[in-house]
């Protein structure tokens, strides 16, 4: 029996300040991005980090979940015994639902515990590591067309292969324009993706996916609304491209929905929207068994959350089509890992160290936080 036992949870609501405007289907970010980062203590000194980074337009806000952890998860964890990681989650589940971010933020600062206190990396306790790089893809989502082209070239320069690129959230006319200009002006084989974030109406959706499907791009992710299913599945059957699903999927019981109803080819998956690691990968597994190929999708992620993503792709073999672990590097103005995520010639390595294999600078983390919790 271990002897390890939490002594305390502190909660830092943050503000991430950004590099970059960002544009989506759904909404605009412009300034600043709020955030949570969550800090277990133990009785052996181990510290393990977690990170919820919610949109408040597409899973939940930063103040619910920093309320959610303080307030409900807390008292749970506790006292208790840090390598339960799943008696603990169970817990959590029944006693508050949705905020999925912030028990995605408990959840990887357990396992961040348990892989300090074994001498193992997460990605190692989830069954090793499949793959020790994930391949970047970078959305181009800045409402300032110029900035994002001079970025897309330098990063192709770079050895980034991957681009996403945000539409649905000014004209059709635009969204060609853009999509025919990074086809002309990057080399023929970087590999193109577009992600309307729920930004077309079921109406005119096909058309306007026939005349996308001209730039060849490999997926195109979530074109209507997360509830508009029969149009997905309608989507889905109509066009060639692969439809992803990304909005739609939350939860396992979505993706079993996903299955049945054949609503997407490929789905994005993100330990934000599933509530952590152990979620996130019965979504993965169940598209596994439907022969359904998944992405590693982000929201606005710092470092820590980014690493958690990196150690669930490192491990799960289906998630193949790289992820944009890009966020901490590129848009956030403030780095809070002493060791950032590294990006190499196209791909993020994922950490090898114990735990989430990351160091934290408690110094940054008292620069952006706005209120602190414990
Ligand atoms: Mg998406």
């Amino acid at each position: 029996m271990s002897e390890l036992r939490i002594t305390g949870i502190s909660v830092d609501l943050v503000r991430w300040p950004l590099k970059m405007k960002r544009r989506h289907g759904v909404g605009d970010i412009e300034g600043s991005m709020p955030g949570v980062i969550v800090k277990i203590s133990t009785n052996a000194g181990i510290v393990g980090w977690g990170e919820a980074s919610p949109w408040s337009v597409f899973t939940g806000t930063a103040e619910a979940n920093a309320s959610a952890i303080h307030l409900y998860m807390r008292p749970l964890v506790v006292g208790a015994d840090p390598l339960k990681v799943s008696t603990l989650m169970r817990q959590i589940e029944k006693t508050i639902v949705g905020h999925t971010e912030g028990k995605a933020a408990v959840e990887m600062a357990l396992l961040d515990i348990v892989g300090k206190h074994l001498g193992l990396p997460v990605a190692q306790l989830l069954g090793g590591y499949y793959r020790s790089e994930v391949p970047l893809s970078v959305s181009i989502a800045n409402p300032d067309f110029e900035e994002d082209c001079n970025l897309a070239k330098a990063l192709v320069a770079d050895g980034v292969n991957i681009f996403k690129v945000k539409t649905g959230f000014s004209t059709h006319k635009e969204d060609l324009r853009r999509l025919e200009w990074l086809r002309a002006n990057l080399p023929a084989t970087v590999d193109l993706r577009v992600d309307y974030n729920q930004g077309l109406d079921p109406w005119n959706a096909i058309r306007h996916l026939k005349d996308v499907e001209a730039f060849r791009p490999t997926f195109i992710e979530q074109p209507v609304k997360r509830e508009q299913r029969a149009a997905m599945a309608a989507i889905t059957k109509a066009i060639d491209t692969p439809i992803m699903a990304d909005e739609s999927v939350f939860t396992p019981a979505e993706a079993i929905d996903m299955v049945r109803g054949e609503i997407a080819d490929l789905v994005s998956i993100k330990i934000m929207k599933s509530g952590g690691i152990a979620r996130a990968r019965e979504i993965a597994a169940i598209a596994e068994a439907a022969g359904i190929t998944a992405y590693g999708g982000t929201m606005f992620e710092g470092g820590l959350a980014i690493a958690a993503g990196l150690h669930m792709v490192a491990a799960t073999p289906n998630i193949s089509l790289g992820a944009e672990f890009y966020t901490s590097t590129f848009v956030m103005e403030v780095e809070v890992l002493k060791t950032p995520i590294v990006i190499d010639n196209g791909s993020t390595r994922v950490p090898t160290g114990a735990g989430l294999g990351v160091e934290v600078d408690e110094d940054n983390i008292r620069r952006i936080s706005t209120a602190h919790f414990e």
